[in-house]
């Protein structure tokens, strides 16, 4: 057992490949249809808003993907991101257990949206695009992109949901920093942002808006394409950086985790630190459980339907099979902005009904509290988002103990909540409160789509 509590990889053991966990599925994910014909899409449907390498990710079933040398370039500046191992945690929980965390959060951006950023912006640059439209929730995805499209000389044009873009200002501002513009959705820019606003003046917006506003411009010239910072395959196959580092890093312990963990949005951070360990088990039968976190108040993997559903609220994305709980449901204010997603990625969905990874939902009372016991152990404040993963860690080492064993437990700590001390503010002042979707409202949500199963 290593005497640090830090698991550093040096530069020259870090991955040069994503993988791609589309190689290794026992039962493929179906396919996206179009959003008129209900036939399968190929790549030439998807062309009008991806650039073509990506859009030849997003159907790859080549296991590993190179990762080119100006992303990989740039991951250097932040990466590997370190484990540790949170000793001062588990002493102050009194557990047996061995807790370890993945820390996302010490770059650029503060989360681990840089990833995905870095390598969008590139291969958007490669094909000769100007300016990229994107939708972000509470911002961390609008920040990556902002700086990552600076670097790599496009425009960026952000939609940000508005009830974070008035709760969380400080996002805007960065944004504007590296040369970014910024938008509250729903906004009167688009045929999509007027609809809504004409039916709630004062809605709160949704990332399923932002996405639809998002697209509309993108469509709408050929030198402007469209980004989405979570949900894809290509999105998840970046991420899967953090799990490759991470099984390196276990290595140098003489640990192996029996449970990985992360929170879920629209399951890129949770992909990306779980799929290499589940190729592990499905390729060489290393067992481990593998957990997803989301909010009680927008639950679609513990709650929602597996079946076709649009991406966006205005239906312009393809249908895609995943669970999802309609994409007309605008989920309740909670302050895991990133958590506010109506659907949940095709791969994670698959897997997720073939049983090979858990779901679990939790109230955000509990999570805020798991968040500052962390905090005060650790040292780093996390993202509200995180505090997910948190709290679901902690029930893994209470049910060990309970059960009198050890367990050895990962999880990500998807970013750091720097810019979000206004929700711990309300946290601290008892203004949090506690919501959870019921199973009446679930069935209103999804009444009406008549989607294919
Ligand atoms: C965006 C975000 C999430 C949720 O998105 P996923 O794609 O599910 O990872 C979680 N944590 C942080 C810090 C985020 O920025």
């Amino acid at each position: 057992m290593t005497k640090s509590t830090k698991i550093l990889l040096s530069e020259n053991e870090m991955p040069r490949q994503w993988y791609n966990i589309q190689a290794d599925m026992p039962n493929k994910p179906l396919p996206p249809l179009h959003p008129a014909t209900r036939k399968p899409i190929g790549p030439e449907d998807l062309a009008a808003v991806f650039p073509m390498e990506l859009i030849k990710q997003e159907v790859s079933t080549e296991r590993y993907i190179d990762i080119p040398d100006e992303v990989f370039d740039l991951y250097k500046t932040y990466r590997p991101s370190p484990i540790y191992r949170a000793i001062a945690l588990e002493k102050d929980l009194g557990t047996k257990s061995r807790i370890y965390y993945k820390y996302e959060g010490a770059n650029y951006s503060g989360s681990h949206k840089a990833n995905t950023a870095i390598a969008q912006a590139y291969y958007n640059m490669k094909e000769g695009i100007k300016r990229i439209t994107t939708e972000t929730g509470a911002g961390q995805w609008g920040s990556a992109m902002s700086f990552a499209c600076h670097h790599f000389g496009l425009e960026l044009l952000v939609f940000m949901v508005r009830v974070s873009f008035d709760g969380k200002p400080g996002r805007k501002i960065m944004m504007n920093s590296y040369g970014a513009q910024c938008v509250p959705s729903p906004s009167n820019m688009t045929a999509a942002g007027r609809k809504i606003l004409e039916a709630d003046p004062d809605s709160p917006g949704s990332l399923g808006i932002a996405i639809s506003e998002a697209m509309e411009i993108a469509v709408q010239d050929p030198y402007t394409k469209y980004s989405l910072g979570s949900v894809l395959n290509h999105v998840i196959l970046h991420q899967t950086i953090i799990g490759e580092e991470a099984l390196r890093q276990m290595e140098k312990t003489d640990d192996y985790p029996d449970v990985v963990i992360g929170c879920f949005g629209g399951g890129s951070n949770f992909s990306g630190i779980a799929f290499p360990f589940l190729r592990e088990k499905l390729v060489n039968g290393r067992d481990i459980r593998l957990m997803a976190v989301e909010p009680a108040s927008c639950p679609k993997l513990t709650k929602g339907k597996f079946m076709y559903d649009f991406g966006d609220s205005a239906g312009m994305t393809p249908l895609l099979p995943m669970y999802t709980l309609g994409h007309n449901f605008i989920p309740e204010k909670i302050h895991a902005g990133g958590l506010r997603y109506h659907g949940a990625g095709v791969l994670v969905s698959q897997l997720l009904k073939d049983g090979f990874i858990e779901a679990k939902a939790k109230m955000q009372r509990e999570c805020f509290e798991a968040g500052v016991m962390f905090t005060k152990n650790e040292g780093i404040l996390p993202a509200p988002e995180s505090n997910y993963a948190i709290a679901a860690a902690l029930d893994e080492a209470r049910k060990a103990d309970l059960e009198g064993v050890s367990k050895t437990i990962l999880f990500n700590l998807s970013g750091h909540g720097h810019m979000d001390i206004s929700a711990y503010q309300k946290y601290y002042e008892g203004n949090l409160p506690d919501h959870e979707l019921t199973d009446n409202e679930v069935i209103e949500a999804l009444a009406g789509l008549d989607f294919p199963d």
